[in-house]
Parts: structure tokens; C-alpha cells; sequence
């Protein structure tokens, strides 16, 4: 691990590891030390990721996002599984996210940052630190990076070796991911690539198809005026994004980079915080406040104006373009309310404004699943668009949980799915996601309220 004196554009008083003079919540209890030491001795040795460069130009493309010449697109999983790490499950949550931005390209005539969710989402933070089933208390499931989610005491033991496997799963995304687009798997000339099986008999494929349809023909038109293929548009860029939450994982991965000020994090793009370890004086606030990556936070009803204050203070002291981005979380019902203060607060900051319409909207149902009504989802992405529209303010992204599987997850959409719909195909672990359908119908909702 790199222990180097601070570069130049990095805090006097930030090391990479100074986080671990703070209190870390979230984080596993390993019972054998020096197996997890030995682990991140390797892991810190291990090829990075990610590289500095593309984390450069991310930023870049995010400061054009706050700058509102571009909207960003994040979606995946609640929680990678590293028995999700297949080439169809991976193709077809590219192929949704792709079907997704380019109605957002063609409905909002803008450019389309993507950000996946995927490649190092492994690690979940839980309200609860056990979990009890008929009687029996086990530790919580925290992700495949930590444990297993099967509800045996074995599984549950933090395991230091899924450190080095939940790396070699994000290699082995990231790589097929990388291979599919260069390959021309993404190329605006071939939508036809991204078609799901089922999508003939989904209520929304004339709107899809009527779109797909329109950008050929403006493909074809501006071609022809070029005289040539524009080659721009057989390509589209692919960011990867996780919640820092493994703070030791993250320190492994953390690196020097050769004429570059300051230390990158390596293990993927975009790191965010998440809701439970937002702590201003907490372990994940000082790690993040110290790395060259354009960083997240998910806000949430309980942060106060001045603490969110305090919070872009801490994370970007100089107000760097691109550096920062806030991830609102509020619930369809309280957002009206709680995101216009937290607006007024950070309004002379460069920030970037996204919404998760997911998180605020968590239920349980009569058989105790976790879901999240469509309609609710729906309803707060709208008010995050119309709050900050109404104060001057501008939503420059969303944050989605999805996949491109047909599972049954979340209630309603187009299909109306029910409560009893949500026992034929709820596959996730942790958090209910929109499936292929659902999330393509997300798509439509933001450009049919925001589109030209
Ligand atoms: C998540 O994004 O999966 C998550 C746990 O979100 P939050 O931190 O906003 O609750
Ligand atoms: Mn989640």
C-alpha cells in the first residue's frame, strides 16, 4: 500500500489510510486478522480496474452534466451476486441501459452519460446488524464482497478471500463489458443488437420502436449531409460506479499514478456514499475526501442545509467542476418539502444533482417481501424534476435500480404487476430493482416530461 506524502492538491492532514483514526460503521467483522491482512497485501498488489484517465474524463463529462450539455444515466443491480456474473445477465443489463439512454439521446436531445451500477457493487450496508428466522439470529448478508447470503452461520462469516474474488468478478465484468462496446455492440447504426427476447409483447415496444425508427432517420440525414459514417455514434462510453463501502477494499485499491497529483481510486469510476455512512466526521467521509474521483452522496430527508453544507465543504473544498455530485433520496412524499432547502443550501456550488426515486420507496408487503411501487418511483423522479425546475436548479441525472432480467420486483408499470405477481420472479438479495420493462417505461417518463 502506497503511504507516500501528500501531492500537492491533496489535503496536509489526509493520508490514505486516516480514515482509520475515524469510526467505520458498516464494516465486517472479520474474525482471523492477519487472514485479512495477507488479503489486502495482495489485493494491493493486484492490477487496478479502472485507470486515472478514464476517471479524468468522467469528471469532465460530469462537470458538463452540471453545466446542463449532458444527463446521466446510472442503473444496476441493489447488489451485485457473484453468481450474476454471467455473460447474458451482464449483456442484458447493458442492453437496457443502452435501450434506455438512447430514448433519453433522441427524447431530450442531449448527450447521455452512462454509469453503471455493476463491476464492484458487492458490498451492502444494512439497517440491522442481525438477522432473525424462526427463531434463529445470524449476522446480516452484506454483500457477496463480505459473506454469503444463504441463512446458514458458515455463510454468514466474513470471508477476507471474497475480497480478492469480488475483484476478479468486477475484472471479469468490466473486461466483457469494455470487449462488448468496442466491438460495436453499442453502435447507434445497430440498435438491433439490444433487443431483449421478450420485448416483442411488451406494451412499450411501439414507443421504443418509434423512436429507434426516428434516430436512424436522423442518423441516415446527417450522414448523408456528412458524406460519410460519423463515427461518433458507433461507440458510446461506459462508466462503472459502487458504493464505497469496504473501506479496506477501497484503500487496497487506491493508488499513486504517475504524473498525476494525488491518489485515484482505481476499483472503479465513481465511488459514492451511501445514505448510513454520510458522517461528517465518520471514516468514509475522510477516505472519499482525499481521492481524485468524481464522487456521490446519497441525500436523504434527514440531512439538514448545514450539514449538507458542511458536507461539500469537506468533499470539495475548492468547488471543482465535476468533483461532486448529490444523489437525492427523499420518498415520494416528502421530497415537495425536503429537497428545496437542501437546494438553497449548496445553490453557489458546483454540484450535480441526481435523483434515486428507488430508495425513499421501499415497502413491505402482506408475505413480508420488500418492494417498491411503480407509480411511487414514478411519482418522485417527476417532483425531483418539477422542484428543481421550480427553483431555479436543474436534475441532471438518475439513479436506478434495474435489471435487464424479467423479474417481478417492483409492483405496477406497464404490465400492472401485483403484489401476488411479485412471488413469480423476485431474484434479488437485497433491494427490489425495476425490471427491463419497468426501466425502459422510467426512460419514456423522464422524456415525456422533459423531452423537446
Ligand atoms: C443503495 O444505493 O443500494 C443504498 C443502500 O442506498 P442508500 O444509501 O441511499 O440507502
Ligand atoms: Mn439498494
Amino acid at each position: 500500500m502506497t503511504t507516500d506524502a501528500p501531492r500537492r492538491s491533496e489535503a496536509a492532514d489526509w493520508r490514505i489510510d486516516s480514515w482509520q483514526s475515524r469510526v467505520a460503521t458498516q464494516q465486517p467483522n472479520y474474525p482471523d486478522a492477519s487472514a485479512l491482512q495477507a488479503t489486502l497485501g495482495k489485493l494491493s498488489r493486484l492490477p487496478p480496474l479502472v485507470t486515472s484517465w478514464e476517471v479524468d474524463a468522467l469528471r469532465t463529462h460530469l462537470a458538463d452534466a452540471q453545466a446542463g450539455r449532458a444527463f446521466v444515466l446510472q442503473g444496476g443491480d441493489c447488489a451485485e451476486s457473484f453468481a450474476d456474473c454471467t455473460p447474458d445477465i451482464i449483456t442484458n443489463r447493458l442492453k437496457v441501459l443502452l435501450q434506455m439512454s438512447l430514448v433519453l439521446v433522441h427524447g431530450l436531445s442531449t448527450r447521455v452519460v452512462r454509469l453503471g451500477r455493476f463491476a464492484g457493487q458487492y458490498a451492502k450496508p444494512r439497517s440491522a446488524d442481525l438477522e432473525t428466522r424462526d427463531g434463529v439470529t445470524l449476522p446480516s448478508y452484506r454483500g457477496d464482497l463480505v459473506n454469503a447470503p444463504e441463512f446458514t452461520p458458515e455463510a454468514r462469516i466474513p470471508d477476507p478471500r471474497r475480497l480478492i474474488e469480488g475483484h476478479a468478478n468486477s475484472a471479469m465484468t468490466i473486461n466483457f463489458v469494455r470487449g462488448l462496446v468496442d466491438g460495436g455492440f453499442a453502435d447507434l447504426h445497430h440498435p438491433e443488437y439490444w433487443n431483449l427476447s421478450w420485448m416483442p409483447h411488451s406494451p412499450l415496444a411501439k414507443a421504443y420502436r418509434e423512436r429507434v425508427e426516428s434516430i436512424g432517420r436522423s442518423l441516415r440525414f446527417m450522414e448523408t449531409l456528412a458524406g460519410q459514417e460519423i463515427h461518433e455514434f458507433n461507440r458510446v462510453d461506459f462508466y462503472t460506479s459502487h458504493e464505497a463501502l469496504l473501506l479496506y477494499y477501497e484503500q487496497a485499491q487506491t493508488r499513486l499514478v504517475p504524473r498525476k497529483p494525488g491518489h485515484y481510486n482505481l476499483s472503479t469510476h465513481f465511488p459514492w456514499i451511501g445514505l448510513r455512512t454520510a458522517d461528517l466526521d465518520g471514516a468514509h467521509v475522510e477516505y472519499m475526501r482525499g481521492i481524485r474521483n468524481p464522487v456521490g452522496v446519497k441525500v436523504g430527508p434527514g440531512v439538514s442545509p448545514d450539514g449538507l453544507r458542511a458536507l461539500c465543504d469537506r468533499l470539495d473544498p475548492t468547488h471543482e467542476p465535476g468533483r461532486l455530485t448529490l444523489i437525492s433520496r427523499m420518498g415520494s412524499d416528502k421530497i415537495a418539502e425536503g429537497l428545496p432547502p437542501l437546494i438553497e443550501a449548496v445553490r453557489d456550488r458546483p454540484v450535480l444533482w441526481m435523483a434515486d426515486p428507488m430508495h425513499g420507496n421501499t415497502i413491505s408487503t402482506g408475505n413480508g417481501l420488500k418492494t417498491r411501487p411503480f407509480e411511487r418511483i414514478q411519482a418522485e423522479l417527476l417532483s425531483a424534476f418539477e422542484v428543481h425546475q421550480a427553483h431555479g436548479s436543474r436534475l441532471g441525472g438518475v439513479h436506478l435500480e434495474l435489471t435487464g432480467e424479467d423479474v417481478t420486483e417492483c409492483t405496477g408499470g406497464a404490465r400492472q404487476l401485483s403484489e401476488t405477481d411479485l412471488e413469480r420472479a423476485y431474484r434479488s438479495n437485497v433491494d427490489p430493482r425495476l425490471n427491463y420493462e419497468q426501466a425502459l417505461e422510467m426512460a419514456l417518463t423522464i422524456v415525456d416530461r422533459c423531452g423537446t
